[in-house]
């Protein structure tokens, strides 16, 4: 163990934090152990339909078929290579996700707060705690007011636990209220957490819901294949065909049929598209994630920060005596004036004691603008920040004022008081209780009946309104029963809405996902907000948390709720649950981590709480709404991607039963080769099939109705129209063999080209539509070139046709085989297109 002397108040200087983090190393638990090549081969090996493949493989050479060893040796070789590119590539992605969600920590270094990766901590670092923080390693405790924290992540016991100071705070614990700060005693692998590593590294998340849909979806399929193969097997040997043969067909056409690369290709697509919302400031924390955003239904969202900027100023005063003052000055630069009617006023004594009072019960600090940032930033809530801002501009030197009436004793803030206290001991003796909060909770309906119109009157306009009251006492008073207060005035406090928040809503709308706006601030800043954002007409009223239980009819409606707490944004999560909608939510607080688990969608802000960010499954970076949309918006398109994959791999495999079926019964005993087969598999599989999980959104993805979270992936028509492309393909490739049959061309030559190039039609007709010539998926148009270049080579070049057993077809043969192939696809898209034009309306 190592032990560390207690950590001046300036904390270590970088160049010390440097040394130690070289000699000590990061302060990570170890990470699961990355998966090994030969281990990724021999799970893509231990594939039952690879497995099935490699027995033929040993029959064919056992027969000295040397070709169709040859051909399914290739197919084995190059299905194992993309299964393991695409395997590494998901992993890849993953990991780069876990990275972005990495925790950070407030830490103090050359006498200055920083939020560092909570990876860079070293020994003797002193850390500063807010509740809703998590500890980031193993601390002893410097400070600690009223300081209690969830252990049950260690010790299993969810009653949270007080500590003080010289107390040791485990890494991994959270601090659920109050605040600490504590020096660091152990990192990584050495801290509480190293403890319980093991148990972190084995607690792989499991296939999303979408992924278990697929395997049982393959399953189906694989029963099917191996049934109708054996029918196609039995038809053979009836019409004469050596049994060997016949058998190492009927594997070939299982493994044709199946699209195998189905649950390969939903990882990597859900994976890939979970890095490209990453890289708009949407970071999913699971795959779970992606899948869900598309058919999210109703979007929860708080106020501050998500739909606001987070950037607060005091904008308005209003002293006990009913004076208003106006305050100018941009963000948290300390610089404004104080103005009364228009003009700027010197600051009266009433005005200086308020904003002093609001400095003093206050835990944030302005930092000023350094190498890398140009502006005055508020380290801590952005709402404290902006009253030392105030106190600043009301010519107030914020940090002396602070030194001299030193903090003696506090009632951290509280959402069910919706108030925070603070004792200071005054250099004048004596002591001073300020008490900030909801003027609700401070003010007396009768005795300040006209600042609590005051109050009305500022919320009306949009502000945040708080209100300060004090006492000076002589002896040192509890700040949980405070002596009797004196009003000192409000502040309105306005946070600009964000430039894109209206463009947002009207976004949400068009999709059909409803915006519900839940803040626990005044129900007249809530409705200025939601007028402001057309989620409220003239005759909607705000639904109050604080006035009762929320009914029935408030879930289906409201759209605005106010002074809510955090409990019954639970209670909302799960009525409109019940009702069938699918509820993502945002949030940032400590309170907020049980509604962002129950919601099915939980969207914590990066600037938010790290126990919020930890319960989430969506981090936004830039703590924007519109970046939701952007996610949902993304999560359809996927899902769009993973259908369109469906759409093409089954009419393939379809046509490919239904061919090696109706062959025999059309005087066709094996209407393709084994080794025709798996070419055809690898031709149309492989490299088009992964390519079509890039595809760019439709243009209109986001003016769609969400689709149901019942429905099956084949739902919605896709199982019907599936069939239809597979009876289509079959017949035009049928129709074809049959024709050359008559006119005694090499018929089977013929089928196998028909078949081939048709399905790389299909994948070029189930393309995105309406998408401009520079978002197109050009691998997608690659891979099918490069595939139909190889599919005319195997009846054009000798070798191939040696190992493929096809023969030459003329110039005249291949140019009509184009041209019946591209049938299929075309009718497909046409057919698709009248659907979607047929689509109803979204709802409004
Ligand atoms: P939003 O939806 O805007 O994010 P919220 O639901 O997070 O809001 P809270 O931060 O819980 O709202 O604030 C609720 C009310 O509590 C505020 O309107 C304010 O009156 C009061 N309040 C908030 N923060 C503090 C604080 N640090 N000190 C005192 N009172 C506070």
């Amino acid at each position: 163990m190592h032990t560390t002397a207690p950590a001046p108040a300036r904390g270590l200087t970088t160049v010390e934090a440097g040394a130690r983090l070289t000699a000590d190393g990061p302060n990570l638990v170890a990470a699961p152990a990355p998966r090994h090549l030969l281990g990724r081969i021999g799970r893509q090996l231990a594939d039952p339909l690879v497995a099935l493949l490699i027995a033929a493989a040993v029959v064919t050479t056992l027969l000295g078929d040397l070709p169709d060893t040859a051909v399914i040796v290739l197919v084995v070789t190059i299905n194992t290579l993309i299964g393991v590119v695409q395997e590494t590539r998901a992993d890849a992605a993953i990991a780069a996700l876990d990275q972005l969600a990495a925790p950070t920590a407030r830490v103090v270094r050359d006498g200055h707060d920083q939020i560092l990766a909570a990876a860079d901590l070293v020994r003797g670092d002193l850390v500063r705690l807010e509740a809703g923080d998590i500890v980031p390693a193993d601390l002893r405790l410097a400070e600690a007011m009223r300081a209690t924290f969830d252990e049950s992540s260690l010790t299993g016991e969810s009653v949270p636990v007080h500590h003080d100071p010289g107390a040791e705070a485990a890494a991994g614990t959270v601090l659920t209220t109050g605040r600490a700060a504590g020096v660091v005693v152990r990192t990584g692998a050495a801290s509480s957490l190293g403890a319980i590593t093991e148990l972190v590294a084995h607690t792989k998340p499991g296939p999303t819901p979408l992924q278990r849909r697929i395997s049982g979806l393959g399953r189906a399929l694989g029963v099917t294949a191996v049934a109708v193969s054996g029918v196609v097997f039995a038809l053979g040997v009836l019409a004469g065909q050596p049994i060997a043969r016949m058998a190492v067909a009927a594997v070939s056409l299982v493994v044709a049929a199946v699209p195998e690369s189905l649950p390969a290709v939903v990882t990597l697509t859900l994976a890939l598209g979970a890095r490209r919302m990453a890289q708009t400031q949407a970071i999913p924390r699971r795959l779970h994630a992606v899948e869900t955003l598309g058919s999210v239904t109703v979007i929860a969202s708080d106020k501050t920060g998500t739909l606001t900027e987070n950037r607060m100023s005091v904008q308005q005063a209003v002293t006990a005596d009913g004076l208003d003052y106006t305050v100018t000055g941009t963000g948290y630069r300390p610089a404004g004036e104080i103005r009364q009617h228009g003009q700027i006023t010197p600051i009266p004594g009433e005005l200086r004691s308020l904003a002093r009072a609001g400095l003093l019960c206050n835990d944030a600090e302005l930092m000023a603008p350094e190498p890398g940032r140009t502006e005055w930033a508020a380290a801590g809530d952005p709402m404290e920040a902006a009253l030392v801002a105030f106190a600043a501009r009301c010519g107030l030197d914020t940090a002396a004022e602070r030194a001299a009436a030193p903090r003696v004793g506090e009632q951290p803030f509280d959402q069910a008081t919706r108030s925070m206290t603070t004792v200071h001991r005054q250099e004048t003796g004596g002591y001073l209780v300020v008490r900030k909060g909801a003027p609700e909770s401070l003010l007396a309906p009768r005795a300040d009946a006209a600042l609590l119109d005051a109050a009305a009157e500022l919320a009306t306009g949009g502000l945040r309104v708080l209100a300060v009251a004090t006492a000076v006492t002589t002896a040192r008073p509890d700040p949980a029963d405070p002596p009797p207060l004196r009003t000192a005035g409000l502040l309105g406090i306005g946070d600009p809405l964000r430039a894109t928040a209206r463009d947002t809503a009207a976004a949400f709308a068009r999709s059909g996902v409803r915006l519900v706006l839940i803040t626990g601030d005044h129900p007249a800043t809530a409705a200025a907000i939601g007028t402001d954002l057309g989620l409220m007409g003239p005759d909607d009223t705000v639904v109050r948390g604080d006035e009762g239980s929320l009914g029935a009819d408030d879930l289906d409606h409201a759209r605005v709720y106010a002074r809510t707490q955090p409990e019954q944004k639970l209670d909302i999560i799960a009525g409109l649950r019940q009702r069938g909608e699918v509820v993502a939510m945002t949030g940032d607080g400590v309170n907020d981590a049980p509604a962002l688990r129950r919601a099915d969608i939980g969207v914590a802000m990066g600037g938010g709480t790290e126990v919020a960010r930890q319960a989430a499954e969506l981090v936004l970076v830039d703590d924007n709404l519109a970046t939701v949309a952007d996610a949902i918006g993304e999560g359809r398109r996927i899902y769009d991607n993973i259908r369109r994959f469906l759409r093409y791999a089954l009419s393939g495999g379809i046509a490919e039963l239904l061919v090696m079926l109706g062959g025999p019964l059309l005087g066709m005993p094996l209407a393709l080769l084994p080794g025709q087969l798996l070419w055809i598999n690898l031709l149309t599989h492989g490299v088009p099939g992964v390519a079509l999980g890039a595809e760019p959104a439709e243009a209109d993805v986001l003016d769609r109705r969400p689709r149901s979270p019942q429905e099956s992936v084949l739902g919605d028509g896709l199982l019907r129209s599936v069939l239809a492309g597979g009876l289509c393909l079959a017949t035009v490739v049928l129709a074809a063999g049959v024709t050359a049959h008559r006119l005694d061309r090499p018929w089977q030559s013929v089928m196998f080209m028909v078949l081939g190039l048709a399905q790389l039609g299909v994948a070029l007709a189930v393309r995105a539509r309406g998408v401009p010539g520079a978002g197109r998926n050009w691998s997608l148009l690659a891979a099918v070139a490069i595939s139909a270049v190889l599919q005319v080579a195997g009846v054009l070049l000798a070798p191939l046709r040696a190992l493929l057993g096809t023969e030459a077809l003329t110039a005249p043969e291949l140019l009509a085989c184009a041209v019946v192939a591209v049938l299929p696809g075309l009718a497909l898209r046409l057919v698709h297109r009248r659907a979607q034009r047929d689509l109803r309306p979204v709802r409004g």
